[in-house]
């Protein structure tokens, strides 16, 4: 398996093979329900859940119209603290700098906290390609790294493998990559953790740059701000001498006061934790601006736009850009529980990638064009998300954008999209469907010629349309339409005097 998402298919392709996996399917299931089961009760401890989403999500609503301003505020903060602020507008922008402070310290390899931005703009990739190793240490990433897997879930990244596979995957890579496996590895996990242990151990005293993201960002004093639940993100954020975030604008919170919300309402939609087990926090370099002290002497903040501000500039669909990344909505997702993450085609899987991907990319790529569609519309994820995100409302906002084309922002310019050429049979039959409503006399000879033909009637639409009716009824057509049925029961009724309703009411055998 390729250890990136480029030139995946559209959704319904790449989780046709997923739905039929059933290890893949059983592990999903087992994994979601025992999370959502555990974020449920956790939630249900807090009177106020209810009030701290509605905080969480006015704070950062306030922060998204104040951008500019927080972001700028940040900066100087960073500046005064002895770090170095670089703006990056896309990936690849991105991916140069980092890759540049690297060579700058004359190191070939790097630590990694668990990063969602970095996968985004594939930065192992970039600093691969130029001699540069990135080792992951979360478990979880790097069990897919030693696999060269690919993420499908926001939080636990190996989510669809199960004890056997892991344990396979530490005996076969891992001295590939450092120390190897203990001779004898069981699959349980205690040995396994163990063995992660003491691979990443000789990673973390020998590194001499980290490179991390951030949960959060307080522009009051510029910290940076990283939760997580093992103590390598600490490890990468303390032992080596240089330090580099990669962290989107979107992050920022304006003060520490702000944060409280988010501590409580994040560790508890994540790991169902109360609190979470490590919360590092980070003000420029150690010892300020002279440098002094433990931890990094030099600290460079990435602030990553990557489709960011176009999305900002969308009414409905800039409220993805509250997302803290806790993947609540992923475990009670029927879809994502069926087919998996990497159906999703990118680091962003389940229905927060349905819609944050298509709008940091566009929608003009086939699998861009499909995620929206890659939902129930049962709203579960909304119901959970700690921040309000109505994933639903902004699902129905890209589908139409995919049908209808329309104009949105790239790089702060005003662009016309073209309707997506793969629902070209369903424009067709609307526009069938409008003809023909709007000509009564049309609609009424094409009802009664259905239900005279009834009984040749195809059990199966044919051509694209097999694969959905295969497992549907199709509607039966009435022997007689509505309108004549109508027409005909009044007229009976006029004639018997029997009043309309009456006569309804003796032809539903009342
Ligand atoms: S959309 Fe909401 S529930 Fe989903 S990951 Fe983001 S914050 Fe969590």
């Amino acid at each position: 398996m390729s250890g990136t998402f480029l030139g995946m298919p559209a959704f319904p392709e790449a989780a046709r093979a997923a739905v039929r996996d059933a290890t893949l399917r059983a592990n999903l299931r087992h994994a979601t329900h025992t999370i959502r089961d555990k974020r449920a009760r956790a939630v249900a401890e807090l009177d106020d859940w209810a009030e701290l989403r509605e905080a969480g999500k006015r704070i950062k609503d306030h922060t998204l119209r104040h951008l500019d301003h927080y972001l700028l505020r940040l900066e100087e903060a960073v500046t005064a603290a002895g770090g170095t602020v670089h703006w990056a507008a896309d990936a690849d922008e991105a991916n140069r700098v980092v890759t540049r402070l690297v060579q700058e310290t004359g190191e070939r390899e790097v630590v990694k906290v668990k990063s969602m931005a970095t996968q985004e703009i594939g930065l192992n990739e970039a600093l691969e390609a130029a001699g540069i190793r990135a080792y992951e240490t979360d478990l979880a990433e790097l069990i897919v790294q030693l696999g060269r897997d690919r993420p499908s879930h926001i939080l636990v990244p190996a989510i669809h493998r199960n004890r056997g596979e892991i344990r396979d995957v530490f005996r076969t890579e891992m001295g590939r990559w450092g120390r190897p496996a203990p001779d004898g590895l069981t699959d349980s996990p205690a040995e396994l953790a163990e063995a992660a242990r003491l691979h990443l151990r000789e990673k973390f005293l020998r590194a001499k740059v980290g490179i991390s993201g951030a949960n959060f960002m307080v522009a009051e004093t510029g910290t940076l701000v990283v939760v997580e639940s093992e103590g390598n993100g600490r490890m990468c954020l303390t032992l080596p001498e240089t330090l580099i975030s990669v962290v989107g604008i979107e992050k920022v919170v304006p003060t520490w006061r702000d944060l409280e919300v988010f501590l409580q309402t994040l560790p508890r939609s994540a790991t169902a934790e109360r609190m979470n087990p490590y919360t590092s926090m980070w003000t420029g370099t150690s010892g300020g601006p002279r440098g002094e002290g433990d931890g990094p002497r030099a600290f460079h903040l990435v602030l990553l736009d990557n489709g960011r501000t176009d999305t900002l500039a969308d009414d409905v669909g800039r409220q993805v850009l509250r997302c803290i990344r806790c993947s609540a909505c992923l475990n009670v997702c029927p879809v994502y529980e069926r087919a998996g993450g990497h159906a999703y085609g990118s680091v962003y899987p389940g229905p927060i990638g349905a819609v944050l991907g298509p709008q940091l990319r566009g929608t003009q790529s086939a699998l861009d064009a499909s995620l929206p569609y890659a939902s129930s519309l049962c709203g579960a994820c909304y119901d959970v998300c700690p921040v309000a995100i109505d994933i639903p409302e902004v699902l129905v906002h890209l589908r139409e954008r995919v049908v209808e084309g329309g104009e949105v922002t790239r790089r702060g310019v005003r662009v016309r999209l073209r309707p997506a050429r793969g629902h070209a049979a369903e424009r067709a039959a609307m526009r069938a469907a409008r003809w023909v409503f709007g000509r009564p006399g049309a609609l009424r000879a094409g009802q009664r010629l259905a239900s005279r033909t009834r009984g040749v009637h195809p059990r199966a639409l044919p051509g694209p349309g097999r694969a959905w009716s295969a497992s549907r009824d199709l509607p039966e057509v009435p022997a007689e339409p509505f309108r004549d049925w109508w027409r005909r029961t009044r007229t009976e009724a006029a004639r018997t005097g029997t009043a309309p309703t009456e006569a309804g009411k003796a032809v539903r055998g009342e």
